[in-house]
């Protein structure tokens, strides 16, 4: 169990060793990604996690050049940070209105050794199921045999529509071997997005619904009001990851919500430490 409990949703934004004197990302990190807060030192990342009894954290970037100007972080600039500490898995990101996306994920996963592909259809502004933009990225990704985490639900940016849960139906039935974590579960389109779970082999959800004024309130109203509790516990706990969107909450304050619903030990095992260790290829997958 040493290495077993992930955070699979972290967004690198706040680390001061990637981000401080580089006026491109801090200009991302602001504008783009509106996180106003301090930089921090590497080690309160680390801090985080063990507060939270986490060992390791997934990290994303993403590739916004054509719709925002900028990315945050180059797949590149992820892969150094994953040589600062070997406690982050990383994820690698392109634009899908780029004609060489896929290929420059090829690329990037091969030589970099990251894990899994980051896209965001309202931040980037495509459609999930956009054929000629979106499908060679997923197809590549799925001979490369890296999850998707894809965003999903409410979005800051204004293009909520683009970030329907249900234009990945599309995606998991085209797509048979991609694995796709439906990012928020979608939030506000959580029953959509439990029915795709349920429906589709190869989709997932991971737990960092927004908007969240007090995590355990919200998670409490989304898994056992909009949700029943059952369904996340007999049929759909093989299917969900921990996720925080940290730095947006913090990552404790995620996990003792999800704790504090009441979930069965081996379902929250699934949950904080195998499915995320089955969609990263490090085990086999869970059944219910
Ligand atoms: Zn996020």
């Amino acid at each position: 169990m040493e290495r077993a409990l992930i955070d699979f949703h972290t967004h690198p934004l706040l680390v001061q060793e990637m981000v401080a004197g580089n006026d491109e990302l801090l200009h991302a990190q602001k504008k783009v990604f509106d996180i106003q807060n301090r930089l921090q030192p590497l080690e309160t990342f680390h801090l985080e996690l063990d507060v939270s009894g986490l060992q390791r954290a997934v990290v994303l970037p993403l590739d916004a050049r054509t719709a925002k100007g900028s990315q945050i972080f180059s797949n590149e600039q992820i892969a150094e940070l994953c040589r600062l500490s070997d406690r982050f898995v990383g994820f690698a990101s392109v634009d899908p209105h780029r004609p060489d996306a896929a290929e420059q994920l090829e690329r990037d996963v091969t030589r970099l050794g990251l894990r899994g592909l980051k896209l965001s259809p309202s931040l980037q502004e495509f459609a999930a199921n956009d054929r000629d933009k979106a499908y060679p990225v997923y197809e590549a990704a799925q001979s490369l045999r890296i999850p998707l985490l894809i965003h999903a639900g409410m979005t800051w940016a204004p293009r909520s529509k683009s970030a329907n849960p249900m234009d990945l139906e599309d995606v998991a039935f085209d797509f048979p071997d991609l694995k796709i974590v439906i990012a928020h579960f979608g939030w506000p389109w959580v029953q959509e997005t439990a029915m795709l779970c349920l429906k589709y082999d190869n989709v997932f959800a991971d737990t960092s619904c927004l908007y969240h004024d007090a995590p355990w309130e919200f998670m409490r109203h989304v898994f056992t009001e909009r949700l029943p509790l059952t369904l996340l516990e007999r049929s759909l706990r093989h299917k969900v990851v921990f996720g925080s969107d940290y730095p947006r909450v913090e990552i404790k304050n995620m996990v003792r919500a999800v704790k504090e619903l009441g979930l069965s030990d081996q379902a929250q095992e699934m949950i904080f430490s195998k499915n995320a260790r089955h969609l990263l290829g490090e085990a086999e997958a869970t059944y219910k």
